[in-house]
Protein backbone atom coordinates (compact mmCIF):
# COMPACT_ATOMS: atom_id res chain seq x y z
CA UNK A 1 0.00 0.00 0.00
CA UNK A 2 1.27 3.52 -1.23
CA UNK A 3 2.04 5.71 1.90
CA UNK A 4 2.92 8.69 -0.20
CA UNK A 5 1.05 10.12 -3.31
CA UNK A 6 4.80 10.46 -5.16
CA UNK A 7 4.82 6.71 -4.82
CA UNK A 8 1.47 6.36 -6.95
CA UNK A 9 2.98 9.05 -9.47
CA UNK A 10 6.11 7.26 -9.61
CA UNK A 11 4.28 3.83 -10.25
CA UNK A 12 6.01 1.06 -11.25
CA UNK A 13 5.23 -2.92 -11.56
CA UNK A 14 8.22 -3.90 -9.58
CA UNK A 15 6.93 -1.90 -6.84
CA UNK A 16 3.44 -3.46 -6.98
CA UNK A 17 5.38 -7.08 -7.35
CA UNK A 18 7.65 -6.25 -3.97
CA UNK A 19 4.94 -4.86 -1.87
CA UNK A 20 2.72 -8.10 -2.52
CA UNK A 21 5.73 -10.38 -1.24
CA UNK A 22 6.03 -8.23 1.45
CA UNK A 23 2.20 -8.07 2.25
CA UNK A 24 2.56 -11.92 1.42
CA UNK A 25 4.74 -12.69 4.50
CA UNK A 26 3.16 -9.92 6.97
CA UNK A 27 -0.01 -11.89 6.68
CA UNK A 28 1.59 -14.64 6.93
CA UNK A 29 1.19 -16.05 3.73
CA UNK A 30 3.89 -17.64 3.70
CA UNK A 31 1.93 -20.96 2.00
CA UNK A 32 1.23 -19.04 -1.02
CA UNK A 33 3.33 -20.46 -3.24
CA UNK A 34 5.74 -18.13 -4.83
CA UNK A 35 4.81 -19.09 -8.72
CA UNK A 36 1.69 -17.65 -7.08
CA UNK A 37 3.44 -13.92 -6.85
CA UNK A 38 3.86 -13.05 -10.70
CA UNK A 39 -0.06 -13.55 -11.42
CA UNK A 40 -1.22 -11.51 -7.57
CA UNK A 41 1.29 -8.78 -9.20
CA UNK A 42 -0.21 -8.43 -12.70
CA UNK A 43 -3.54 -8.26 -11.68
CA UNK A 44 -2.58 -5.61 -9.10
CA UNK A 45 -0.70 -3.70 -11.13
CA UNK A 46 -3.35 -3.95 -13.76
CA UNK A 47 -6.13 -3.06 -11.91
CA UNK A 48 -4.61 0.20 -10.06
CA UNK A 49 -3.94 1.56 -13.67
CA UNK A 50 -7.11 0.18 -15.96
CA UNK A 51 -9.07 2.94 -17.72
CA UNK A 52 -12.46 3.95 -16.91
CA UNK A 53 -14.15 2.47 -19.93
CA UNK A 54 -12.02 -0.95 -19.43
CA UNK A 55 -13.69 -0.80 -15.83
CA UNK A 56 -17.22 0.05 -17.22
CA UNK A 57 -17.25 -2.04 -20.29
CA UNK A 58 -15.05 -5.42 -19.16
CA UNK A 59 -14.07 -5.44 -15.21
CA UNK A 60 -17.07 -4.73 -13.72
CA UNK A 61 -19.16 -7.64 -15.85
CA UNK A 62 -16.98 -10.05 -14.99
CA UNK A 63 -16.59 -12.43 -11.80
CA UNK A 64 -13.46 -11.32 -10.00
CA UNK A 65 -12.44 -14.75 -8.68
CA UNK A 66 -12.21 -16.85 -11.99
CA UNK A 67 -12.70 -14.16 -14.94
CA UNK A 68 -10.43 -11.57 -13.66
CA UNK A 69 -7.82 -12.93 -10.76
CA UNK A 70 -7.73 -16.22 -12.32
CA UNK A 71 -7.92 -17.63 -9.29
CA UNK A 72 -8.71 -21.40 -10.19
CA UNK A 73 -5.05 -21.44 -11.32
CA UNK A 74 -4.04 -20.34 -8.52
CA UNK A 75 -3.00 -22.81 -5.34
CA UNK A 76 -4.83 -23.24 -2.53
CA UNK A 77 -3.33 -21.04 0.10
CA UNK A 78 -3.52 -18.00 -2.35
CA UNK A 79 -7.21 -18.98 -4.04
CA UNK A 80 -8.37 -18.78 -0.40
CA UNK A 81 -7.06 -15.61 0.04
CA UNK A 82 -8.84 -14.07 -3.11
CA UNK A 83 -12.21 -15.67 -1.71
CA UNK A 84 -11.71 -14.26 1.44
CA UNK A 85 -11.98 -10.70 -0.71
CA UNK A 86 -14.86 -11.62 -2.28
CA UNK A 87 -16.25 -12.74 0.98
CA UNK A 88 -15.19 -9.76 3.09
CA UNK A 89 -15.89 -6.80 0.61
CA UNK A 90 -17.50 -8.32 -2.67
CA UNK A 91 -21.26 -9.16 -1.48
CA UNK A 92 -21.43 -12.29 -4.45
CA UNK A 93 -24.91 -13.22 -5.74
CA UNK A 94 -25.66 -16.55 -4.47
CA UNK A 95 -26.77 -17.95 -8.09
CA UNK A 96 -24.16 -17.20 -9.73
CA UNK A 97 -21.15 -17.52 -6.89
CA UNK A 98 -19.85 -14.16 -8.70
CA UNK A 99 -18.93 -11.14 -7.59
CA UNK A 100 -17.50 -7.84 -10.03
CA UNK A 101 -14.45 -6.94 -9.77
CA UNK A 102 -15.96 -3.04 -9.56
CA UNK A 103 -15.59 -3.73 -5.49
CA UNK A 104 -11.96 -2.71 -6.08
CA UNK A 105 -12.88 0.48 -7.08
CA UNK A 106 -13.99 0.62 -3.15
CA UNK A 107 -10.84 -0.81 -1.91
CA UNK A 108 -7.79 0.80 -3.28
CA UNK A 109 -8.89 3.85 -5.06
CA UNK A 110 -9.89 5.84 -1.87
CA UNK A 111 -6.34 5.18 -0.39
CA UNK A 112 -5.18 6.95 -3.22
CA UNK A 113 -7.62 9.58 -2.85
CA UNK A 114 -6.80 10.05 0.91
CA UNK A 115 -3.05 10.22 -0.22
CA UNK A 116 -3.72 13.11 -2.52
CA UNK A 117 -6.28 15.01 0.04
CA UNK A 118 -9.42 14.21 -1.92
CA UNK A 119 -11.13 12.09 1.09
CA UNK A 120 -11.00 14.54 3.70
CA UNK A 121 -13.20 12.05 5.50
CA UNK A 122 -10.37 9.39 5.82
CA UNK A 123 -7.23 11.63 6.65
CA UNK A 124 -7.75 11.01 10.22
CA UNK A 125 -7.61 7.29 9.55
CA UNK A 126 -4.99 7.45 7.47
CA UNK A 127 -2.83 9.56 9.60
CA UNK A 128 -3.17 6.86 12.02
CA UNK A 129 -1.93 4.04 10.07
CA UNK A 130 0.90 6.24 8.55
CA UNK A 131 2.36 6.76 12.22
CA UNK A 132 1.56 2.90 12.83
CA UNK A 133 1.66 0.74 9.79
CA UNK A 134 2.21 -2.68 11.55
CA UNK A 135 -1.12 -2.05 13.49
CA UNK A 136 -4.27 -1.71 11.29
CA UNK A 137 -6.59 -2.33 14.34
CA UNK A 138 -5.65 1.23 15.16
CA UNK A 139 -7.96 2.70 12.00
CA UNK A 140 -10.19 0.01 13.04
CA UNK A 141 -10.23 1.71 16.48
CA UNK A 142 -10.60 5.38 15.54
CA UNK A 143 -13.21 4.52 13.27
CA UNK A 144 -15.37 2.78 15.01
CA UNK A 145 -15.20 3.46 18.39
CA UNK A 146 -18.90 2.73 19.39
CA UNK A 147 -22.04 1.21 18.39
CA UNK A 148 -23.12 2.79 15.33
CA UNK A 149 -26.81 3.29 17.07
CA UNK A 150 -25.09 5.07 19.45
CA UNK A 151 -22.11 7.02 17.97
CA UNK A 152 -23.89 7.77 14.54
CA UNK A 153 -27.37 7.52 14.44
CA UNK A 154 -28.42 9.09 17.93
CA UNK A 155 -26.77 11.74 17.79
CA UNK A 156 -26.98 12.43 14.38
CA UNK A 157 -31.52 12.06 14.70
CA UNK A 158 -31.59 14.48 17.60
CA UNK A 159 -29.65 17.01 15.43
CA UNK A 160 -32.32 16.56 12.69
CA UNK A 161 -34.95 16.66 15.10
CA UNK A 162 -33.33 20.05 16.40
CA UNK A 163 -34.28 21.38 12.76
CA UNK A 164 -37.81 20.24 12.83
CA UNK A 165 -37.53 16.65 11.60
CA UNK A 166 -40.43 14.31 12.41
CA UNK A 167 -39.59 10.51 12.29
CA UNK A 168 -42.35 7.89 12.34
CA UNK A 169 -40.99 4.69 13.32
CA UNK A 170 -43.20 1.27 13.05
CA UNK A 171 -44.92 2.72 9.44
CA UNK A 172 -44.53 0.73 6.28
CA UNK A 173 -44.88 2.06 3.02
CA UNK A 174 -47.20 -0.09 1.17
CA UNK A 175 -48.47 2.03 -1.74
CA UNK A 176 -47.65 4.88 -3.81
CA UNK A 177 -51.14 6.92 -5.51
CA UNK A 178 -49.63 8.21 -9.10
CA UNK A 179 -51.74 11.10 -11.33
CA UNK A 180 -50.80 12.15 -14.34
CA UNK A 181 -47.03 11.30 -13.76
CA UNK A 182 -46.71 12.32 -10.39
CA UNK A 183 -47.14 10.58 -6.80
CA UNK A 184 -49.91 12.37 -5.43
CA UNK A 185 -49.93 10.62 -2.15
CA UNK A 186 -48.55 7.47 -0.08
CA UNK A 187 -49.89 5.11 2.40
CA UNK A 188 -48.06 4.00 5.44
CA UNK A 189 -49.56 1.32 7.94
CA UNK A 190 -48.07 1.02 11.21
CA UNK A 191 -47.18 -1.72 12.91
CA UNK A 192 -51.00 -2.44 14.90
CA UNK A 193 -52.75 -2.60 11.20
CA UNK A 194 -53.71 1.25 10.93
CA UNK A 195 -53.43 3.01 8.16
CA UNK A 196 -52.70 6.54 7.04
CA UNK A 197 -52.40 8.17 4.04
CA UNK A 198 -49.47 10.95 3.68
CA UNK A 199 -49.67 13.89 1.51
CA UNK A 200 -45.82 15.29 0.39
CA UNK A 201 -44.14 17.61 -1.59
CA UNK A 202 -41.21 15.02 -2.44
CA UNK A 203 -41.27 11.05 -2.03
CA UNK A 204 -37.45 9.90 -1.04
CA UNK A 205 -37.54 5.71 -1.22
CA UNK A 206 -34.52 4.59 0.96
CA UNK A 207 -35.80 0.97 1.41
CA UNK A 208 -34.00 -1.77 -0.03
CA UNK A 209 -34.52 -4.10 -3.05
CA UNK A 210 -36.44 -6.94 -1.92
CA UNK A 211 -39.26 -4.48 -0.30
CA UNK A 212 -38.84 -1.93 -3.23
CA UNK A 213 -40.48 -4.34 -5.58
CA UNK A 214 -43.71 -4.52 -3.54
CA UNK A 215 -44.52 -0.45 -3.88
CA UNK A 216 -43.38 -0.25 -7.32
CA UNK A 217 -46.51 -1.00 -9.11
CA UNK A 218 -47.11 -1.29 -12.78
CA UNK A 219 -48.25 2.07 -13.01
CA UNK A 220 -45.35 3.59 -11.14
CA UNK A 221 -43.14 1.58 -13.34
CA UNK A 222 -44.73 2.49 -16.50
CA UNK A 223 -44.29 6.17 -15.73
CA UNK A 224 -40.77 5.86 -14.96
CA UNK A 225 -39.59 2.52 -16.47
CA UNK A 226 -36.01 2.24 -15.47
CA UNK A 227 -37.60 1.33 -11.93
CA UNK A 228 -38.30 -1.98 -13.12
CA UNK A 229 -34.46 -2.59 -13.41
CA UNK A 230 -35.20 -3.30 -9.53
CA UNK A 231 -36.66 -6.65 -10.59
CA UNK A 232 -33.06 -7.70 -12.50
CA UNK A 233 -30.79 -7.50 -9.52
CA UNK A 234 -29.56 -10.30 -7.20
CA UNK A 235 -30.06 -10.54 -3.73
CA UNK A 236 -27.95 -11.96 -0.70
CA UNK A 237 -27.76 -12.47 2.71
CA UNK A 238 -25.50 -10.97 5.01
CA UNK A 239 -26.04 -11.60 8.77
CA UNK A 240 -24.65 -12.45 11.78
CA UNK A 241 -24.32 -13.00 15.81
CA UNK A 242 -22.68 -11.93 18.80
CA UNK A 243 -20.85 -13.46 21.15
CA UNK A 244 -20.03 -12.55 24.49
CA UNK A 245 -17.44 -13.39 27.07
CA UNK A 246 -16.97 -12.56 31.07
CA UNK A 247 -13.14 -11.26 30.17
CA UNK A 248 -11.86 -9.04 28.34
CA UNK A 249 -10.71 -10.75 24.66
CA UNK A 250 -7.32 -11.42 24.35
CA UNK A 251 -5.02 -9.30 22.24
CA UNK A 252 -5.18 -11.21 19.12
CA UNK A 253 -8.69 -11.04 18.36
CA UNK A 254 -8.95 -7.26 17.91
CA UNK A 255 -9.84 -7.94 14.24
CA UNK A 256 -9.80 -11.06 12.60
CA UNK A 257 -11.49 -12.78 9.32
CA UNK A 258 -10.42 -15.87 8.38
CA UNK A 259 -11.33 -18.74 5.48
CA UNK A 260 -10.73 -22.33 6.85
CA UNK A 261 -10.76 -23.48 2.91
CA UNK A 262 -11.80 -23.18 -0.44
CA UNK A 263 -15.18 -25.03 0.24
CA UNK A 264 -15.68 -24.39 3.93
CA UNK A 265 -17.63 -22.12 6.14
CA UNK A 266 -16.34 -18.68 6.16
CA UNK A 267 -17.32 -16.50 9.27
CA UNK A 268 -15.60 -12.81 9.79
CA UNK A 269 -15.04 -11.74 13.85
CA UNK A 270 -14.56 -8.77 14.81
CA UNK A 271 -13.52 -8.57 18.65
CA UNK A 272 -15.87 -5.21 18.71
CA UNK A 273 -15.20 -5.15 22.87
CA UNK A 274 -11.69 -4.15 22.00
CA UNK A 275 -12.01 -1.79 19.50
CA UNK A 276 -15.20 -0.02 21.10
CA UNK A 277 -13.85 3.15 23.59
CA UNK A 278 -16.09 1.96 26.57
CA UNK A 279 -16.70 -0.68 29.48
CA UNK A 280 -19.24 -3.32 28.12
CA UNK A 281 -19.98 -3.97 31.75
CA UNK A 282 -22.67 -0.74 31.33
CA UNK A 283 -24.94 -2.56 29.04
CA UNK A 284 -27.02 -5.79 29.49
CA UNK A 285 -26.71 -7.72 33.17
CA UNK A 286 -23.00 -6.31 33.39
CA UNK A 287 -21.87 -9.36 33.47
CA UNK A 288 -19.51 -9.65 29.91
CA UNK A 289 -16.73 -7.67 29.43
CA UNK A 290 -15.73 -9.49 26.04
CA UNK A 291 -17.79 -8.90 22.51
CA UNK A 292 -17.04 -10.87 19.33
CA UNK A 293 -19.26 -10.08 16.44
CA UNK A 294 -19.36 -13.15 13.93
CA UNK A 295 -20.70 -11.96 10.35
CA UNK A 296 -21.54 -14.79 7.61
CA UNK A 297 -23.07 -14.77 4.21
CA UNK A 298 -24.91 -17.43 1.92
CA UNK A 299 -21.81 -19.49 1.75
CA UNK A 300 -21.85 -20.71 5.33
CA UNK A 301 -25.51 -20.00 5.61
CA UNK A 302 -27.21 -21.88 2.55
CA UNK A 303 -23.94 -24.04 0.98
CA UNK A 304 -21.43 -25.73 2.43
CA UNK A 305 -21.61 -28.22 5.05
CA UNK A 306 -20.59 -27.25 8.89
CA UNK A 307 -17.11 -29.41 10.39
CA UNK A 308 -19.28 -31.03 12.78
CA UNK A 309 -22.78 -31.41 11.99
CA UNK A 310 -22.27 -31.69 8.10
CA UNK A 311 -25.09 -28.90 7.56
CA UNK A 312 -25.24 -25.76 6.05
CA UNK A 313 -26.71 -23.00 8.94
CA UNK A 314 -29.87 -22.81 8.14
CA UNK A 315 -30.47 -26.72 8.46
CA UNK A 316 -29.03 -26.31 12.33
CA UNK A 317 -30.88 -26.09 15.42
CA UNK A 318 -29.76 -22.87 17.12
CA UNK A 319 -27.45 -25.02 20.18
CA UNK A 320 -26.21 -26.61 16.89
CA UNK A 321 -25.49 -23.53 15.33
CA UNK A 322 -23.68 -22.01 18.68
CA UNK A 323 -21.73 -25.35 18.80
CA UNK A 324 -20.60 -25.20 15.05
CA UNK A 325 -19.28 -21.31 15.62
CA UNK A 326 -17.73 -22.24 18.33
CA UNK A 327 -16.14 -25.06 17.45
CA UNK A 328 -14.96 -23.45 14.13
CA UNK A 329 -12.97 -20.09 16.43
CA UNK A 330 -11.25 -22.99 18.51
CA UNK A 331 -10.31 -24.75 15.16
CA UNK A 332 -9.19 -21.35 13.80
CA UNK A 333 -7.78 -19.30 16.26
CA UNK A 334 -4.80 -19.94 19.01
CA UNK A 335 -7.01 -18.08 20.90
CA UNK A 336 -9.80 -20.00 20.35
CA UNK A 337 -9.57 -22.74 23.09
CA UNK A 338 -9.40 -20.34 26.49
CA UNK A 339 -12.01 -18.01 25.10
CA UNK A 340 -14.48 -21.27 25.62
CA UNK A 341 -12.82 -22.62 28.74
CA UNK A 342 -14.02 -21.82 32.08
CA UNK A 343 -17.22 -20.76 32.22
CA UNK A 344 -15.94 -17.81 29.89
CA UNK A 345 -18.57 -17.72 27.62
CA UNK A 346 -21.48 -15.32 28.79
CA UNK A 347 -24.26 -15.66 26.08
CA UNK A 348 -24.87 -14.83 22.24
CA UNK A 349 -27.45 -13.36 20.40
CA UNK A 350 -28.54 -12.97 16.79
CA UNK A 351 -28.01 -10.18 14.59
CA UNK A 352 -31.81 -8.53 13.88
CA UNK A 353 -31.51 -9.29 9.93
CA UNK A 354 -32.05 -13.25 10.41
CA UNK A 355 -34.53 -15.10 12.40
CA UNK A 356 -34.85 -18.68 13.74
CA UNK A 357 -38.04 -20.57 13.04
CA UNK A 358 -37.59 -24.56 12.46
CA UNK A 359 -34.27 -23.21 10.52
CA UNK A 360 -32.31 -19.82 9.69
CA UNK A 361 -33.85 -17.83 7.56
CA UNK A 362 -32.78 -13.97 6.73
CA UNK A 363 -35.79 -12.23 5.32
CA UNK A 364 -33.90 -8.75 4.36
CA UNK A 365 -31.10 -9.06 2.04
CA UNK A 366 -28.53 -6.94 0.96
CA UNK A 367 -28.19 -6.17 -2.62
CA UNK A 368 -25.50 -8.16 -4.61
CA UNK A 369 -22.72 -6.92 -6.16
CA UNK A 370 -23.20 -9.49 -9.55
CA UNK A 371 -21.31 -8.68 -12.50
CA UNK A 372 -22.97 -7.02 -14.86
CA UNK A 373 -25.23 -5.55 -12.49
CA UNK A 374 -24.09 -2.01 -11.39
CA UNK A 375 -25.39 -0.41 -14.34
CA UNK A 376 -28.91 -1.99 -13.83
CA UNK A 377 -28.96 -0.29 -10.16
CA UNK A 378 -31.82 2.57 -11.01
CA UNK A 379 -30.68 6.37 -10.38
CA UNK A 380 -31.83 8.36 -7.39
CA UNK A 381 -33.64 10.89 -9.58
CA UNK A 382 -36.43 9.05 -11.45
CA UNK A 383 -38.99 9.75 -14.32
CA UNK A 384 -41.54 10.83 -11.85
CA UNK A 385 -40.13 14.58 -10.95
CA UNK A 386 -41.02 14.02 -7.36
CA UNK A 387 -39.75 10.68 -6.73
CA UNK A 388 -36.54 10.21 -5.36
CA UNK A 389 -34.27 7.21 -4.65
CA UNK A 390 -31.85 7.20 -1.74
CA UNK A 391 -30.70 3.32 -0.98
CA UNK A 392 -27.29 1.55 -1.17
CA UNK A 393 -29.38 -0.77 -3.99
CA UNK A 394 -29.14 2.53 -6.43
CA UNK A 395 -26.52 3.55 -8.94
CA UNK A 396 -23.84 4.79 -6.66
CA UNK A 397 -19.82 4.90 -7.07
CA UNK A 398 -18.72 1.90 -4.11
CA UNK A 399 -19.20 -1.11 -6.48
CA UNK A 400 -22.66 -1.91 -4.54
CA UNK A 401 -25.09 -1.68 -1.67
CA UNK A 402 -22.91 -0.40 0.90
CA UNK A 403 -22.83 2.05 3.62
CA UNK A 404 -21.10 4.27 1.37
CA UNK A 405 -23.22 3.70 -1.37
CA UNK A 406 -26.36 4.79 0.55
CA UNK A 407 -24.33 7.83 1.89
CA UNK A 408 -23.57 8.71 -1.64
CA UNK A 409 -27.18 8.05 -2.57
CA UNK A 410 -28.79 10.41 0.25
CA UNK A 411 -26.43 13.05 -1.36
CA UNK A 412 -27.32 12.78 -4.53
CA UNK A 413 -31.29 13.13 -4.18
CA UNK A 414 -31.10 15.65 -1.44
CA UNK A 415 -29.36 17.61 -4.87
CA UNK A 416 -32.31 16.59 -7.39
CA UNK A 417 -34.82 17.80 -4.68
CA UNK A 418 -32.88 21.12 -4.81
CA UNK A 419 -32.51 21.09 -8.33
CA UNK A 420 -36.36 20.17 -8.65
CA UNK A 421 -37.37 22.52 -5.89
CA UNK A 422 -35.91 25.44 -7.12
CA UNK A 423 -34.79 26.40 -3.89
CA UNK A 424 -31.85 28.65 -3.04
CA UNK A 425 -29.82 26.00 -1.03
CA UNK A 426 -25.95 24.70 -1.17
CA UNK A 427 -26.32 21.45 -2.68
CA UNK A 428 -24.60 18.05 -0.74
CA UNK A 429 -20.97 18.18 -1.96
CA UNK A 430 -19.97 15.00 -3.29
CA UNK A 431 -16.01 13.60 -3.48
CA UNK A 432 -14.85 12.64 -6.37
CA UNK A 433 -15.54 9.36 -7.39
CA UNK A 434 -13.51 8.86 -10.70
CA UNK A 435 -10.07 6.47 -10.67
CA UNK A 436 -7.36 8.44 -9.92
CA UNK A 437 -5.74 11.09 -11.92
CA UNK A 438 -2.19 10.57 -11.02
CA UNK A 439 -2.25 7.31 -13.18
CA UNK A 440 -4.14 9.18 -16.11
CA UNK A 441 -1.21 8.42 -18.60
CA UNK A 442 -1.80 4.48 -17.75
CA UNK A 443 -5.15 4.59 -17.66
CA UNK A 444 -5.40 6.55 -21.21
CA UNK A 445 -3.27 3.59 -22.32
CA UNK A 446 -5.12 1.31 -21.00
CA UNK A 447 -8.29 2.44 -22.47
CA UNK A 448 -6.65 2.75 -25.87
CA UNK A 449 -5.57 -0.61 -25.78
CA UNK A 450 -8.93 -2.00 -24.45
CA UNK A 451 -11.32 -0.44 -27.69
CA UNK A 452 -8.30 -2.45 -29.46
CA UNK A 453 -9.74 -5.50 -27.81
CA UNK A 454 -6.34 -6.30 -26.21
CA UNK A 455 -5.38 -7.24 -22.23
CA UNK A 456 -3.88 -4.53 -20.32
CA UNK A 457 -0.74 -4.35 -20.66
CA UNK A 458 0.52 -5.34 -17.43
CA UNK A 459 -2.38 -8.54 -17.62
CA UNK A 460 0.24 -10.91 -18.91
CA UNK A 461 0.32 -13.94 -16.75
CA UNK A 462 -3.34 -15.15 -17.52
CA UNK A 463 -5.54 -12.44 -19.18
CA UNK A 464 -8.67 -11.08 -17.63
CA UNK A 465 -11.50 -12.49 -19.64
CA UNK A 466 -13.21 -10.17 -21.88
CA UNK A 467 -17.01 -11.49 -21.11
CA UNK A 468 -17.87 -13.72 -18.28
CA UNK A 469 -16.97 -17.50 -18.73
CA UNK A 470 -20.55 -18.27 -16.26
CA UNK A 471 -18.81 -20.67 -13.80
CA UNK A 472 -22.80 -21.74 -12.40
CA UNK A 473 -22.12 -21.72 -8.39
CA UNK A 474 -18.63 -21.84 -8.80
CA UNK A 475 -18.09 -20.71 -5.12
C1 LIG B 1 -24.40 -8.11 8.82
C2 LIG B 1 -24.15 -6.96 7.89
C3 LIG B 1 -22.88 -6.40 7.82
C4 LIG B 1 -22.63 -5.33 6.96
N1 LIG B 1 -21.38 -4.77 6.96
C5 LIG B 1 -21.14 -3.69 6.18
C6 LIG B 1 -19.87 -3.04 6.20
O1 LIG B 1 -18.96 -3.44 6.93
N2 LIG B 1 -19.69 -1.96 5.39
C7 LIG B 1 -20.68 -1.47 4.60
O2 LIG B 1 -20.48 -0.46 3.91
N3 LIG B 1 -21.90 -2.07 4.55
C8 LIG B 1 -22.15 -3.16 5.33
N4 LIG B 1 -23.39 -3.76 5.30
C9 LIG B 1 -24.38 -3.26 4.31
C10 LIG B 1 -25.05 -2.01 4.78
O3 LIG B 1 -25.67 -2.24 6.03
C11 LIG B 1 -26.10 -1.61 3.73
O4 LIG B 1 -25.48 -1.48 2.48
C12 LIG B 1 -26.71 -0.26 4.08
O5 LIG B 1 -27.32 -0.31 5.35
C13 LIG B 1 -27.74 0.12 3.03
O6 LIG B 1 -28.43 1.26 3.47
P1 LIG B 1 -29.92 1.51 3.02
O7 LIG B 1 -30.32 2.81 3.62
O8 LIG B 1 -30.02 1.31 1.57
O9 LIG B 1 -30.76 0.30 3.65
P2 LIG B 1 -30.97 -0.15 5.15
O10 LIG B 1 -29.89 0.35 6.05
O11 LIG B 1 -31.23 -1.62 5.08
O12 LIG B 1 -32.29 0.61 5.58
C14 LIG B 1 -33.52 0.35 4.95
C15 LIG B 1 -34.64 0.64 5.93
O13 LIG B 1 -35.89 0.58 5.23
C16 LIG B 1 -36.83 -0.01 6.08
N5 LIG B 1 -37.94 -0.50 5.24
C17 LIG B 1 -38.01 -1.63 4.50
N6 LIG B 1 -39.19 -1.69 3.85
C18 LIG B 1 -39.86 -0.57 4.18
C19 LIG B 1 -41.14 -0.05 3.83
N7 LIG B 1 -41.98 -0.69 2.98
N8 LIG B 1 -41.53 1.14 4.37
C20 LIG B 1 -40.70 1.82 5.21
N9 LIG B 1 -39.48 1.37 5.57
C21 LIG B 1 -39.07 0.19 5.06
C22 LIG B 1 -36.05 -1.09 6.80
O14 LIG B 1 -36.73 -1.47 7.98
C23 LIG B 1 -34.73 -0.38 7.06
O15 LIG B 1 -34.76 0.31 8.29
C24 LIG B 1 -23.66 -4.83 6.15
C25 LIG B 1 -24.96 -5.40 6.20
C26 LIG B 1 -25.19 -6.44 7.06
C27 LIG B 1 -26.59 -7.02 7.13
Amino acid sequence: MPTRIEEVKNFSVEAVTQSITRSLFAIGGGAIAPSDIPLLASKVAAWITSGPKRRDGQLRNIDFEHDFMRAQHMGPAAHSLIKLLCDVFAWRCREKGMATTAFLDFLVDPIIHMLAGRREYFNLALKRLLQNPADPTSVIQLMMDGPETERWFDPWAKYLRGLGVNFHASHHLTRLQIDRGKIVGATVKHRNGAAKHVDADYYVLAIPTDRIRDVLTPDICAASPGLRNFNKLYLSPETGFQLFFRDPLPGGLDFLGFNQSINEWYLALIGLSSVWDFDLREYGNGRAQGMISVELNYGALEMYPGDRYGKPMKELSKRQTLQEIRASIIKNHPDGRALFSDGNFAGWRNHPTIEWRNGWSVPDKRTASAPGTLQLYPKQETSIPNLMLASGSTRNSSGGDSMDGAAEAAKRATNAIIEHSGVREHHASLPYYGPPPELKVFQDEDDRRYLRGLPHIFDVVRPAARRTENYPNSR
